[in-house]
């Protein structure tokens, strides 16, 4: 074994909480496990939630403690800001090989007191808030992010030296080089989960460039308590929004978009969004354009009846178009199902696109597992073991093998690890009984 290699018993590639749940079940058991993520912090698209459906806890009470259970468990390594190069199983086990990214930041001397990024002076819209606010070129990527670590955005540095300056420990490294190295497992859990249908191929829908019309994503960040404005405004103006529409099917069951599938969680969340906007502004109108709805988890059909008493209006059409109306509103264009139906316009001073779900990771080139024809994970045995894929001794869990929430997406993660641990053990029992 080279000085580069580490052996494992598990690798699990994508620490969102499908991994994070695999990552603990297995390490629970005993079983040494290593995380692969490649963003900067664990957490997935969970940490970036307000609240959930159907309980409306607040995302991040229950996914910071899974993510430090994770961080703290002696079973369980955890490489950020990572590149996976290759994953193969040739026979003899899995081998993975990762590239760790340079943070520009030396990772055994920060300590994340965030001294670079209060004295770094150049802004930069922030992703994780949804692009509403603004970030430094030198960042810890959000409050509760896992682990405490800054990293450089070398594209927007301007090089000036502030924060080299500032760092009691010199973390700061300007030179740093990606670093490789291979990890040598029994098995492997694919975790990747997904992204939201990119908009950029739906012209009716204005392409992501009308003003006030948000993804579900960024309605997460303005309802989260600690989002960008710490309340809901429209994003144009900062006006409080007094009518607000939801698109559902906005980025799924589109065969224009190539995504012909239903997401599965966009009415939920819709509703979700929609009860809590109902809250954040009590005066505002809030109503879901909708073809039909699918409530389909325990406790999902309550919670759309009870947001219907409190007061949401639901229209049953599909809207054919988005224009920018006057003075930042948004117009929509749809064809009403009942009441005469025909072809109705809407004025609104927020829209909200109920996006979709596409596939968070291509294995093509990478890794030789199979995906379907929705190009998420192919599981070869859908019905009875739902975790199982075309390679030996690896399993998914979670979205990457196909959309689904929160509830299902901890039950599959058990189940992977369940399979996992199966096929471990079995592995050990034929190799005593050949000694
Ligand atoms: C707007 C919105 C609101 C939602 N609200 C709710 C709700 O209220 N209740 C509910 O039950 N569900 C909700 N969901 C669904 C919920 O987000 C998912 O069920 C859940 O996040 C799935 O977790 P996951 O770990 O499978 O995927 P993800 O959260 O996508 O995590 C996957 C992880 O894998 C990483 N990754 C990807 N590719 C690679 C790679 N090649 N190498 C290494 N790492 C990789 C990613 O960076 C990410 O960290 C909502 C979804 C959306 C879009």
């Amino acid at each position: 074994m080279s000085n580069n290699t580490m052996k494992f018993d598990t690798v699990v590639v994508g620490g969102g909480i499908a991994g994070l749940q695999a990552a603990l079940d297995l390490a629970d058991q005993d079983f040494k496990v290593v995380i692969v993520e490649k963003d900067a912090s664990i957490g997935g698209k969970m940490i970036r939630l307000a609240k959930v459906f159907p309980t409306l806890d607040c995302a991040s009470c229950i996914t910071t403690p899974k993510m430090s259970a994770a961080a703290h468990h002696d079973n369980i390594t955890i490489f950020t800001y990572c590149e996976l190069k290759a994953l193969e199983n040739a026979g003899s086990g899995i081998t993975a090989e990762v590239r760790q990214k340079p943070r520009f930041v030396d990772e055994t001397k920060c300590i994340g007191c965030r001294q670079c990024e209060y004295n770094c002076p150049v802004y930069v819209s922030d992703e994780e808030q949804g692009g509403f606010n603004a970030r430094k070129a030198i960042y810890v990527p959000f409050s509760t992010a896992i682990p405490q670590l800054a990293l450089m955005d070398v594209e927007n540095c301007t090089l000036c030296g502030k924060c080299a300056k500032v760092c009691p420990t010199d973390a700061v490294d300007y030179f740093q080089e990606p670093k490789d190295f291979v990890i040598e497992a029994k098995t492997a859990i694919v975790s990747t989960g997904f992204e939201l249908t990119p908009l950029e191929n739906k012209q009716q829908y204005g392409e992501g460039n009308i003003p006030n019309v948000i993804s579900a994503l960024q309605m997460e960040r303005l309802l989260a308590p600690h989002g960008p404005y710490n309340r809901v405004l429209r994003p144009s103006d900062g006006m409080e929004p007094d009518s607000i529409a939801y698109i559902q099917c906005a980025g799924s069951r589109d065969k224009s978009m190539g995504v012909p599938y239903c997401s599965r969680v966009c009415c939920m969340y819709a509703i979700k969004q929609a009860m809590l906007l109902s809250g954040a502004l009590p005066l505002a109108d809030i109503a879901i354009y909708y073809m039909d709805i699918r409530a389909f988890g325990k406790g999902y059909e309550q919670f759309y009846q009870n947001s219907i008493a409190m007061g949401i209006e639901f229209i049953k059409g599909k809207v054919a178009t988005i224009d920018a109306g006057e003075n930042g509103t948004v117009k929509l264009h749809y064809e009403a199902q009942g009441n005469g139906g025909g072809v109705n316009i809407a004025e609104h001073d927020l829209v909200v696109l109920s996006l979709g779900m596409v596939a968070g990771w291509n294995p093509e080139g990478v890794c030789p597992v199979s995906t379907g024809s929705d190009a998420f994970i192919e599981t070869v045995k859908p019905k009875i073991a739902p975790t199982l894929t075309d390679m030996d001794g690896v399993f998914v869990a979670g979205v990457a093998a196909g959309p689904k929430d929160i509830v299902d997406t901890i039950v599959e993660a058990g189940a992977a690890a369940m399979e996992a641990s199966k096929y471990m053990v079995a592995m050990a029992r034929t190799s005593k009984a050949a000694a």
